[in-house]
């Protein structure tokens, strides 16, 4: 369950918690289209650091973009409320939750007449894949469920929709008695997890599936491709098939929730947890607490 914070930010105003209410009657809860983001706050020694917050914004206005949904606000007012929201929480660390949405007041599939909403939480919230994803690493299942078509739902827009599919994966995974699951497009190439990217290990270099293959653009998978190449190791796009998962030297996943999550098997093929994912995954652990000086300016302190 969540826990309470003081404010939630909604349509210019920040009002207490249990009064950030919408309509059941509410467009985008019938019908699926809305766009958010997943941000992190993390306690820094100036307080709380929030990672990239520019980016996210900026991928939510792209996202709102894709769905040809108009935005009230500008990436430089949502950075100033996202950070007004967190100050107003008094937490040093955080999970932050923008969400644009069409309110109450149309009905139909037509959006065109509709108004975009916007809100802005943020509450306490922990490793996604559990406190020792990194070292232990998860257990992931290929799912039998395909990430979406380009020409269906578009997968690089951050929608409320596109998360039916996301949620059939993953709860597929767990009832199969693993932790994540794996997409492969409908092409049957590798894509993406149900809200985190993929890194694969092959002949001493990392693979990860691009835009094309229906992944979100990961803010995260950007994150770590610099921090690797910074370490000496050698990153590129490009397509991955089943099997370049099941002989796989390392593999990673990387999402904001989730972090730098090790693939400790796949369809019970053991990977070994090996050490390039955790120097990668200690560094991005110190970059985004501001503890990386040429990362610095990607920590926007509250
Ligand atoms: N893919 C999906 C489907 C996601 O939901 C997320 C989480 N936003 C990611 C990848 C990782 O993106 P990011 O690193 O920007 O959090």
């Amino acid at each position: 369950p969540i826990t309470p914070t003081e404010k939630i930010w909604m349509n210019g105003e920040l009002v207490p918690w249990d009064q950030a209410q919408i309509h059941i009657l509410t467009h985008s809860l019938h019908y699926g289209m809305g766009v958010f983001e997943g941000i992190r706050a993390y306690e820094t020694a100036a307080g709380p650091g929030i990672f990239r917050l520019t980016d996210h914004m900026r991928r939510l206005h792209e996202s709102a973009r894709i769905m040809g949904m108009p935005m009230p606000y500008a990436v430089d007012e949502l950075v100033e409320a996202t950070k007004a929201v967190v100050a107003a929480s008094g937490l040093p660390s955080c999970y932050i939750r923008p969400i644009a949405y069409y309110g109450y007041g149309e009905m139909g599939l037509n959006t065109l007449p509709c108004t975009t909403e916007v809100a802005i939480a943020c509450w306490p919230w922990g490793a996604y894949l559990g406190d020792d994803a990194l070292t232990k690493g998860v257990r992931m299942k290929v799912s039998s469920w395909s990430r979406h078509d380009h020409n269906a739902m578009p997968p690089a827009a951050k929608t409320t929709g596109n998360y039916v599919n996301s949620s059939l994966a993953k709860v597929e995974a767990l009832n199969a008695g693993y932790d994540e699951a794996i997409m492969l497009n409908p092409q049957g190439f590798v894509s993406e997890c149900t809200g985190e990217n993929i890194f694969v290990a092959r002949n001493g270099r990392f693979l990860t599936p691009p835009l094309s293959s229906g992944a979100l653009e990961g803010i995260t998978q950007s994150t770590v491709t610099s921090i690797a190449r910074d370490l000496g190791f050698e990153v590129a796009e490009g397509v991955l098939a089943r099997s370049d998962l099941y002989i796989a030297e390392e593999a990673f996943v990387c999402g904001t929730a989730a972090e730098v999550s090790s693939v400790a098997s796949v369809d019970d093929r053991d990977i070994p947890i090996g050490p390039m994912t955790l120097a990668i995954g200690r560094e991005y652990a110190r970059t985004v607490r501001g503890e990386v000086d040429r990362y610095k300016d990607w920590v926007e302190v509250v």
